[in-house]
């Protein structure tokens, strides 16, 4: 999460942070009024008035089925452009003496744009912006392959 969301959310006094806890259960009538909640470091159970429930589960990308294919980082991100020559631990991974373009991954002719690129700022304007400079890239290297 960006620093500055966190440093606002610790200051709001409107907000309480529960860290270790999982939700167990949810109830109402017609509509959600309680949450009930499990500390899982004291593993004490509380039910507690909730009118809504926002989930964000998971910030990874799901590329396994990507292993081996094409270069990731410890992360499991796709290496594209100049990281995968700069960076002395994917070095080798470029099958090509021409550089990668922009978003080309280590497979030359596949292309990655979006949140599963390693180093993307994480933003739909940039998602939007990446995926549209792909089929660019895309053109390219169809162009190179023709000649
Ligand atoms: C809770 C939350 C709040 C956010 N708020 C903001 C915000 O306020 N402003 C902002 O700019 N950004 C925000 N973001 C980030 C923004 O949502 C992402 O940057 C953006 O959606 C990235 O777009 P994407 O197309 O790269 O990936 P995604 O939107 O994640 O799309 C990837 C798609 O690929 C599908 N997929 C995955 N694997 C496969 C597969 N093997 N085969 C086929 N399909 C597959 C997925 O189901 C998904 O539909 C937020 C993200 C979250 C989680």
């Amino acid at each position: 999460m960006s620093n500055y969301l966190v440093t606002e959310i610790n200051n709001a006094t409107t907000i309480a942070i529960r860290l270790r806890t999982e939700i167990i259960d949810g109830g109402g009538d017609g509509h959600l009024q309680t949450l009930t909640v499990r500390d899982r470091a004291t593993d004490t159970v509380q039910t507690l008035p909730a009118s809504a429930v926002f989930l964000l589960i998971r910030a990874e990308p799901g590329t396994e089925w990507l292993a081996g294919a094409v270069e990731r980082d410890e992360h499991g991100y796709l290496l594209t452009g100049r990281d995968l020559t700069s960076d002395a631990e994917s070095a080798g991974a470029w099958p090509l003496a021409r550089p990668p373009l922009l978003l080309e991954t280590s497979l030359p002719g596949v292309f990655a744009a979006g949140d599963v690129r390693a180093g993307s700022t994480k933003r739909v304007a940039s998602a939007v912006g990446e995926g549209a400079i792909a089929v660019r890239l895309i053109h390219e290297h169809l162009n190179e392959t023709r000649r």
